[in-house]
């Protein structure tokens, strides 16, 4: 048995009938890392000596029958999540040498739960980006090539770009993202593994290092539909920290995977039909609607008006949040300081060295459509276009329970492509920024692979808190689509 192959479910099963240990799960997890990582930078940090006392924790609690539902379950966590005691990055260098004093609100959740906590993956600085090359500690490498190519190096999506790699190359059995804009979806689409961006509320967004307070919203990665929903069945609930969290049951996920899909109304958006999309991504569309029509599925024409704006008004809602809140990177509080001969030259230096390239636009970006003069032209305008993009899916809702549209339009991309022009870059996120300007939950799940053998996915977007409708029909798609083909680097541990 190759423990790094496992599902999360089959490795909680083992663990419980004692067919392995939590330490040798773990063990088994960190000689993989040893041997891929310096190719594939999925992890930022190890977490090597942390992980195994608590995966011997785990294994104490499992010979007492007292096991959570994640005990010695390893994964990785998207170093945006503060960890008590272990650097937090956010992918920047400004916040290097950030140890945080206490735990994010999500961490905590899988911690309570038993869950080994391998290391903190790799992202785009900040979380912006598409493609995990902003990152201040190098770029992540997809563990998928294209058939008979072994040069091109692929990027693995982003900004959760470490935390998709990590998974779909065997170095942890599931990880955490988040999704601002696409950030979950989007690396699973490229790296041929499902994720799950919740509603807006369903976690708690303490301790994550914020971007767009508005949008950030945490979620699961893993290799089966199902591992998703063992995963945020732990990481989601009320936070009296968080005041955007809701105070509602979490269902059981894992369960909703089973219900099938007989009777459900899906709807196609029209306006999803995009010129110059590859016909192998239509086709793949194509595929997707016929196999839930097969299983009992109703589909239905809907239309979502506003979809054309997504972009433009996401790229003034975005970085106008992200300049607010990147603002208390000063030098004085957190992380690195550059020193200067007065406190403004030392906010400036320090700013200057330690954010980089895509931040600083971001911020400037922002910045500017707050100002006195533009404040209306710009965020009020994208603001009131949000409230339309919102009303489009409450009136679709109506009459669907659930979208089913294409995750990305392309495959992944190789590093050095679509890096010359930004707004090539955020055309990446055309079909999953919608979802998060309405805040509804959205999830990637592999569908096939295109004529260069890599992973294509479709997404399946629900209504606001109903994660368990979006969790049935991806099952039911996970179960037609029977994907089973693996990356070329993955770990054999
Ligand atoms: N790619 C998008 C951006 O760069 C989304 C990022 C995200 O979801 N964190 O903003």
């Amino acid at each position: 048995m190759t423990l790094t192959d496992l599902t999360l479910g089959a490795a909680r099963e083992g663990l419980r009938a004692r067919e392995f240990t939590a330490r040798e799960l773990t063990l088994a997890h960190l000689r993989a890392i040893e041997a891929l990582n310096p190719r594939l930078n999925a992890y930022i940090t190890v977490m090597h000596d942390r992980a195994l006392d608590q995966a011997d924790a785990a294994d104490a609690a499992l010979a007492r029958r007292e096991a959570g539902p994640l005990a010695g379950i390893p994964l990785a966590i998207k170093d945006l999540f503060c960890t008590e005691g272990t650097r937090t990055t956010a992918g920047s260098r400004i916040l290097g040498p950030f140890v945080p004093p206490y735990e994010s609100s999500v961490t905590t959740n899988l911690l309570r739960d038993g869950a080994v906590f391998l290391g903190k993956a790799n992202l785009d600085e900040f979380a912006m980006g598409s493609s995990n090359i902003t990152s201040a500690y190098g770029p992540v490498e997809n563990p998928w090539q294209r058939a008979g190519d072994t040069e091109a190096k692929l990027v693995p999506g982003g900004s959760s770009g470490g935390s998709a790699a990590a998974v779909a190359g065997r170095l942890a059995l599931g990880s955490t993202g988040t999704d601002t804009g696409g950030s979950i979806r989007q690396p699973a689409s490229f790296c041929g593994i499902p994720g799950m961006k919740p509603t807006y509320g369903r976690c708690s967004r303490w301790g994550i290092v914020a971007f767009a307070s508005s949008l950030d919203q945490a979620g699961p990665f893993a290799r089966t539909v199902e591992d998703c929903a063992i995963l945020l069945r732990s990481m989601a609930g009320h936070d009296p920290k968080d005041s955007t969290s809701v105070d509602r049951p979490v269902p059981d996920y894992e369960a909703a995977c089973r219900r099938g899909v007989k009777g459900l109304r899906i709807g196609i958006p029209r306006e999803y039909h995009v010129d110059g999309m590859p016909a192998e991504i239509e086709a793949l569309w194509e595929r997707g609607k016929a196999w839930l029509r097969e299983v009992g599925a109703e589909l239905v024409d809907v239309s979502l008006p506003h979809t054309k704006y997504g972009l433009a008004t996401y790229y003034i809602v975005a970085p106008a949040e992200c300049s607010s809140n990147l603002a208390r990177y000063d030098g004085v509080r957190f992380g690195m300081r550059e020193n200067g001969e007065d406190l403004r030259d030392l906010y400036e230096r320090t700013r200057a060295a330690g954010f980089g390239a895509e931040v600083k636009r971001r911020i400037l970006i922002g910045t500017y459509v707050l100002s006195a003069g533009y404040y209306d032209a710009y965020y009020l305008r994208a603001q009131k276009v949000r409230a339309l993009i919102l009303k489009d899916f409450t009136e679709a809702f109506a009459r669907v329970d659930a979208l089913l549209t294409p995750t990305t339009p392309s495959a992944a991309f190789a590093q050095g492509e679509n890096m010359d022009d930004p707004v090539k870059m955020y055309l990446n996120d055309v079909f999953t920024v919608p979802a998060s300007m309405a805040g509804v939950p959205g999830m990637s799940v592999p569908a096939g692979l295109d004529a260069q053998g890599l992973p294509l996915g479709l997404q399946v977007i629900g209504r606001p808190f109903d994660e368990e409708t979006v969790f049935a029909v991806s099952a039911a798609l996970e179960r037609a689509a029977d994907f089973s083909a693996r990356p070329a680097l993955r770990a054999e541990g």
